[in-house]
């Protein structure tokens, strides 16, 4: 029987990559600060503590696997990443899990070492114009991140390419761009912008108006959850170490976005466009690499996965 390890399996991300390992069949491992909020884990073992202590990430990390997922980061959407109020945090401790996990792979044979980057990696400046962002892989450099999550992805992602020249892992990389659906984080702050919009949308009564950040005229894409962990598999068990997006070029803008949402819902709202913490102007995945090298795309289309996304968070709400 294959065994895996998910880092961060109590996350939105690691939660779901937990459900698809068993479903193949995998002995899974799950570690995480905390439990999954919203679904039980389906993990062999769960381990709860923190990733940064060294002694914690030994006890984690005591075996041999034949694949790792390494999602734990410190992380949230814009009114966490964006605002600075965390960033000594957001490095520091992503940058020491990082660590931490390499130190262990001199340890134990880890087969495969999958690493979660993050579109955030890209420049500022190839980012300003909301019709035409640049976000192919080789775009990265020279380097010049909107936020220190950013940074501290770039580092990290060279922290494991070193670790694969100097000592031979085997490690896959890649550049996720806004991963949505349910089970993720709805409210609290860390929550991103689908589900923000939905959360909004959910708790405003018909003819209400809710509240966008910035002009709302910023662009992103967003890829659905499932469609993640299916590329996150099929790059995993391929030959190509990446960095590779795996993300969704369907750009949208933000208030396009909040109207989507609306739509949904089926009320009748407004949108108040406020000041508030948006990241850069433009963002959407280039696929050209990973479709030439996996044949992988995302098939499909965003109101779809929102129209998901919104079910469940209005359950949620309407739950509270
Ligand atoms: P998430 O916040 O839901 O999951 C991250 C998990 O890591 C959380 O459950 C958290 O408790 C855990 N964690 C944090 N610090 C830890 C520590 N010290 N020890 C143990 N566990 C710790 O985020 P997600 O959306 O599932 O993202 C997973 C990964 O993908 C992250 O590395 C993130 O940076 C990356 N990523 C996500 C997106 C996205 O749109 N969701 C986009 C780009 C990159």
């Amino acid at each position: 029987m294959k065994t895996a390890l998910v880092l961060g399996a109590g996350g939105f991300i690691g939660g779901q990559m937990v459900n698809r390992l068993k479903s193949e069949g995998y002995w899974v491992r799950g570690v995480d600060l905390k439990s999954h909020e919203f679904q039980t884990t389906q993990a062999d073992e769960f381990l709860l503590g923190d990733l940064t202590h060294q002694d914690f990430a030994a006890q984690a990390m005591d075996r041999d696997f034949d694949e790792v997922y390494q999602f734990a980061a410190d992380m949230g959407g814009a009114g966490y990443i964006f605002t600075g109020d965390h960033d000594a945090a957001i490095m520091q401790n992503s940058a020491q899990i990082n660590l931490n996990v390499l130190a262990r792979a001199h340890h134990h044979s880890f087969g495969r070492i999958f690493y979660a980057s993050s579109a955030c990696i890209y420049p500022q400046e190839n980012q300003e114009d909301p019709d035409n962002p640049v976000c192919s892989e080789h775009s990265a450099y020279p380097a010049h991140p909107d936020s220190e999550y950013g940074w501290e992805k770039l580092f990290s992602e060279r922290l494991y390419l070193s670790a694969a020249r100097q000592y031979g892992l085997t490690v896959r990389i890649a550049r996720y761009h806004n991963i949505f659906g349910p089970n993720g984080t709805w409210e609290g702050g860390r929550e991103k912008a689908p589900a923000a919009l939905c959360r909004k949308v959910a708790e405003t009564p018909d003819g209400g108006s809710i509240d966008v950040w910035g002009d709302g005229l910023q662009t992103r894409s967003f890829l659905y959850i499932d469609e993640c962990i299916e590329a996150t598999r099929r790059f995993t068990a391929s030959d190509f170490e990446g960095p590779v997006n795996i993300g969704s070029d369907e750009m949208i803008s933000i208030n396009d976005l909040a109207r989507m949402a609306i739509d949904l819902s089926g009320k009748s709202l407004t949108i108040t466009n406020i000041p508030g913490p948006q990241g850069v102007r433009g963002r959407t995945s280039d696929n050209s690499l990973i479709q030439q090298e996996l044949g992988w795309s995302p098939d499909a289309p965003l109101r779809d996965g929102m129209s998901r996304t919104y079910d469940w968070i209005n359950t949620q709400v309407q739950n509270r």
